[in-house]
């Protein structure tokens, strides 16, 4: 007798959006064949867990009727690509977003082998299909890439092995900072693998963007290290050749140069939550989706409420970085209809009732469906948070916008590296507390204590707290503080 296998499925959705009759199809697809649960990931698409062996194929089929695909979405190729998911920030967001979808595009694998296992396509040819980027070798480990509006950073720009940051003159998208070799994953330890923030190789104007991301690619391939996979992503090979001989080798390849990274400036990495317009007049509901899990509880039927969105055929899906949701593109005269099923299903109630720790927390799967588990994560932190929630209260500080985030194993999938506050799973119910990581995302954070249970972690987030409070400078946030304080107290020049 076999195993009783089951398996996650993750969709290629460059830029994270989805129609509403392809919400309608994933409900149902979720419904008959996974756990139920649709998962918004962090990098902007959404998971199916549980899906046993037999249903693979179906499942996979059905989305392929929705014009869905999981192609390239795992592996050691070029996966899904984020983008800037704020609408109401910029009128380039549409542009962006199209660049998002021809950059998964063009970097997607050439074989057809996806639709001859799972949709029984003819094979058309017994010979080698060409492949000029993966060849006959693909990458030697997956390849991350995100682009960032400024001036928000909710995308994480800085932990792609490629962030690309939108460089917008006087209204015009003039090209891209590329930042390369950002990566959150390590092993606890093993002192060779560490968390990574992309390095500036420079700044490229909008038209020969894509051939340079190409390059960074290719580099990649024919430098990445192929014998250790734990060595083997870009932020290894960067620190192996160094940022001056990889930028080097790309502009080689590429026939072009980098000039000098052009200014930015980030002040958020958060959701902007609650209704917004954009430069159409089209109307934007950003939804608070605790860990990115869809699914109806008790006393509050999310599910079924986006279901019952999605059936009015009147705003589109799209997914944030922060695993959240934006009901989008509704007209004026839909919003009332569209604001009556969220208040009806509790959905406004719970997006602006959250507090503010719990709507900027982050968690990735962690057990009882990801295998690398050490700890628990999405099944926690809102527990914790919700004993938290008293402790900050007390200091006054229930509406700082601190940004903790918790993973249940260092691989980093929920980006606790970079987090204020991070929680990385050392075994069941213990976790090493690390402090430092800035509000903005380009500051990694640095273990404080190991190993704390639930009581250590509140004592002693409550005894820092108060210390916080007392010493802090104007304006100065938890995440700076801490790094100060605790961390390094040398100036930040
Ligand atoms: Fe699994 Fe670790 Fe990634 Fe969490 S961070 S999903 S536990 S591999």
């Amino acid at each position: 007798l076999e195993p009783l296998y089951s398996f996650m499925i993750r969709l290629r959705l460059p830029g994270g959006l989805m129609t509403p009759e392809q919400w309608i199809g994933l409900y149902h697809i979720a419904g008959k064949y996974s756990t139920g649960t649709i998962k918004i990931t962090t990098r902007q698409t959404i998971q199916l867990h549980g899906i046993l062996k037999s249903h693979t194929k179906p499942t996979i089929s059905a989305f392929n009727t929705l014009h869905l695909d999981s192609i390239a979405a795992c592996g050691d190729v070029n996966r899904n690509v984020t983008c800037a998911s704020h609408p109401k920030e910029s009128p380039l967001h549409e542009e962006i977003y199209q660049f998002a979808r021809e950059i998964s595009a063009y970097h997607l694998p050439k074989t057809r082998g996806y639709y001859e296992i799972w949709m029984d396509a003819e094979k058309l040819a017994e010979t080698t299909e060409e492949d000029p980027l993966y060849q006959d070798r693909y990458l030697p480990r997956k390849f991350k890439i995100g682009i960032a509006i400024p001036p928000n950073n909710d995308i994480d720009v800085f932990i792609n092995d490629l962030g690309l940051i939108a460089i917008i003159e006087d209204g015009i998208l003039k090209g891209y900072n590329f930042a390369a070799g950002g990566g959150l994953g390590s092993t606890h330890g093993n002192p060779a693998t560490y968390a990574r923030l992309g390095s500036m190789l420079g700044y490229v104007p909008r038209e020969k963007a894509l051939k340079a991301i190409y390059e960074v690619i290719t580099v990649q391939r024919d430098f990445g290290n192929r014998s250790d996979r734990k060595q083997a992503r870009l932020k290894y090979t960067i620190d192996k050749m160094g940022v001056d001989q990889y930028r080097e080798e790309v502009e080689k390849r590429c026939g072009f140069q980098f000039e000098p990274a052009r200014p930015y400036t980030f002040t958020s990495r958060k959701d902007a939550y609650g209704w917004s317009q954009n430069h159409e007049g089209k109307w934007y509901y950003t939804l608070f989706v605790e860990n990115g899990r869809v699914l109806d509880e008790k006393g509050y039927p999310l599910k079924t409420g986006l279901l019952k969105v999605a059936e009015t055929g009147k705003a589109n899906f799209r997914f944030t970085c922060n695993q959240n949701l934006i009901l989008s593109d509704i007209a004026d005269e839909d919003k009332a209809a569209i604001t009556d099923i969220l208040t009806a299903h509790g959905i406004i109630q719970s997006t602006s009732g959250a507090s503010a720790i719990r709507k900027n927390a982050m968690a990735c799967v962690a057990l009882n469906t990801c295998g690398l588990a050490l700890a628990e994560a999405q099944r926690y932190l809102p527990t914790l948070i919700t004993k938290l929630e008293p402790v900050l209260q007390k200091h006054q500080l229930q509406d700082e916008d601190i940004i903790v985030r918790m993973t249940g194993c260092p691989n980093g999938c929920g980006r606790s590296p970079n987090a204020e506050i991070g929680f990385v799973g050392t075994a069941l119910g213990k976790y090493n507390l690390h402090l430092g990581g800035d509000r903005l995302g380009s500051r990694l954070n640095t273990k404080y204590k190991e190993s704390l249970d639930e009581r250590q972690i509140i004592d002693t987030l409550d005894e820092l707290f108060g210390i916080y409070v007392k010493e802090r400078m104007p304006e100065e946030t938890f995440g700076d503080f801490s790094q100060r304080k605790w961390i390094d107290p040398t100036p930040n020049l």
